[in-house]
């Protein structure tokens, strides 16, 4: 039984993609003592750990902050749902499981800002040390680390259709969109091992928790971090009803989230001083970077009605078809609930002139009218545009002094013009592939937008009624050197000892992908990072013999 007041060299905040790598790395030599704290429970529900059931947890508050943005205004007012993963592995244990990384400019370009050690040469080692690929090493991928990626199961005929469309229409196949380069078509690989999910709470934290040096809290929400001055010391947290402090002789490390980091950083008096003081909060550094710089992948879905009965609503309206996919899946771990977000994809460029792909594109086999809905009763398949590098900028920004009241969360999608042009030209792309021999065998119709939606303003009056997140803001507290950064290179906080943020809050910018992959990578290197600073004195550890 730990006691009200207890101490350790490291607190991390936030047991997700990027706070299990964190407690595990932390812990390997044994020579520290880790408290993990995490706000959700366990990772018990079955549906976390078959790839198919991430259907399942979009509405499930149970695993899920289900948090929702303020109305868009460029998005006809509406609000966009946000779900966060609030369970041991965060969002790694809701996603989608698509295993990218991200282009390889992303990272110089963020070292090109200014932040040394984050260009794809420095970062590429700790994607190699993450990943056990099961298509085996080269100078792109590693094996034996914690992180299981691997293939598909089997192709489906409806992405082979997709795929020889894209090269019909001009653009190149990729089997490796992690490989030398991202563009073109093919299939995903996942975060999965034999047909199961691979969480950070299942790779890195699992092997972990037999340490002894390891204190993991679930269910204990971090209300503020306590300071000295300007040196983090340690938090308080609320564990059932009981009020907790831990301290920490080493480090306190924020790994909450885009969302909940800089919501966190805000209640213990860290971000933009006009904001803290209308909320009551007394102001420990005036910093308006914190929260500011939002940025999310937006997706429009475009939905088509298949002429086979060959897609997942046709086997989730059907009894018989469930039960034996559910057969399929007990017996050899194969089928329909071994599939991730998506299935196939690609990475295009919509104008020539680009050097790298500026537009993601999902396919999935089912269709339904806005994510998480019934799947449609007849057979349907939906193709996602995706805009990799948005110039929109948004926020988060408590709305009070309570820990447990959600941020307003604003990320002004399309606020740029740029966005809307891409967007466009994204939705055009696509139409095109779809237009070409191989796939339109398949399609009945385009269900939505539909033939009568033909020029840019319908495009963009679809995009706007429609339009939704593919689940990756990033950026809130970012990683720089200018009066807006919120950390430095070795991702500690501006002006505050002993503090840092290692989570997808401090990309500079947003990858070109999906953000898992790259935010581990980021937690491997933080872990590196801190190690290094330990033993360097620049922070001293406690002895396991002090800690309570
Ligand atoms: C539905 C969905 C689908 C996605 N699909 C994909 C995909 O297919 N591929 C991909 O690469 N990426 C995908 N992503 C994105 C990816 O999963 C996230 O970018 C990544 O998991 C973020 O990691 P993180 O460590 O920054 O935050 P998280 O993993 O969200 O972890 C934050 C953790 O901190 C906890 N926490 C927060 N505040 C507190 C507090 N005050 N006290 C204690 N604990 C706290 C949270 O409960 C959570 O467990 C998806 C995300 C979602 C939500």
């Amino acid at each position: 039984m730990r006691g009200p007041t207890e101490s350790f060299d490291y607190i991390i905040v936030g047991a997700g993609s990027a706070g299990c790598v964190l407690a595990n790395r932390l812990t390997a030599s044994g020579r520290h003592r880790v408290l993990l704290l995490e706000a959700g429970g366990a990772d018990r529900n079955i549906w976390i750990h078959i790839p198919l059931g991430y259907g399942k947890l979009f509405a499930n508050k149970k695993v899920n902050w289900l948090y929702s943005t303020e109305p868009e205004p460029e998005l006809d007012g509406r609000r966009i749902i946000q779900p966060r993963g609030k369970v041991l592995g965060g969002s790694s244990s809701i996603n989608g499981l698509l295993y990218i990384r991200g282009q390889r400019e992303d990272f110089d370009h963020w070292r090109q800002l200014g932040n040394a050690g984050w260009s794809f040469d420095d970062v590429l080692p700790y994607f190699r040390r993450a990943e056990d690929q099961e298509r085996g090493e080269d100078s792109l991928h590693g094996v034996g680390g914690p992180l299981a990626v691997s293939n598909v199961c089997e192709p489906h005929p409806v992405c082979e259709a997709f795929l020889t469309a894209v090269e019909q229409a001009g653009f190149p196949r990729n089997d490796d969109f992690n490989g030398p380069t991202q563009e073109g078509a093919g299939y995903y690989q996942l975060t999965a091992r034999n047909g199961r999910r691979c969480s950070t709470a299942v790779g890195y934290l699992r092997p972990a928790r037999r340490r002894h040096n390891l204190v993991v809290a679930a269910n204990a929400l971090t209300r503020r971090i306590l300071f000295d001055g300007r040196r983090a010391i340690g938090v308080e947290y609320l564990e059932g009803r009981a009020t907790r402090t831990a301290y920490a002789a080493g480090e306190v490390i924020v790994a909450g989230g885009a969302f909940n980091s800089p919501q966190l950083l805000q209640l213990s008096g860290l971000g933009p001083a006009a904001l803290l003081q209308s909320c009551g909060i007394d102001v420990v550094a005036d910093m308006p970077g914190v929260g500011a710089d939002l940025q999310d992948h937006l997706q429009v879905r475009m939905q088509y009605r298949c002429t086979e009965p060959i897609t997942m609503n046709d086997v989730i309206n059907s009894r018989r078809q469930r039960l034996a996919a559910g057969l399929r899946y007990v017996l050899w771990r194969k089928g329909l609930l071994t599939i991730g977000a998506g299935y196939a994809g690609g990475f295009f460029r919509t104008d020539r002139s680009l050097a790298t792909p500026d537009v993601q594109v999902n396919l999935l086999i089912f269709s339904a009218d806005t994510v998480g809905a019934a799947l449609h009763p007849f057979p349907g398949f939906i193709a996602a545009v995706c805009q990799l590098r948005p110039e929109s900028r948004g926020h988060v920004r408590i709305k009070s002094a309570d820990p447990s009241e959600p941020p307003a969360i604003q990320p002004r999608y399309l606020s740029a013009p740029a966005d809307r042009d891409v967007i466009m030209r994204g939705m055009k792309l696509l139409r095109r592939i779809m237009g070409q021999p191989a796939i339109r065998r398949y399609i009945a119709e385009e269900h939505a937008p539909g033939a009568h939606c033909t020029g840019d303003e319908d495009l963009l009056a679809f995009a706007r009624a429609t339009g939704t997140t593919v689940f990756h803001p990033t950026s809130t507290c970012r990683m720089g050197r200018d009066a807006t950064a919120v950390v430095d290179e070795r991702l500690r906080v501006h002006g505050i000892e002993r503090l840092r943020v290692a989570d997808a809050s401090i990309m500079p910018t947003v990858v070109s992908g999906n953000t898992n992959a790259a935010v581990i990578m980021i937690a491997e290197k933080a872990a590196d990072m801190i190690l290094a600073d330990a033993t360097a004195g620049a922070v001293t550890p406690a002895s396991p013999s002090r800690a309570a």
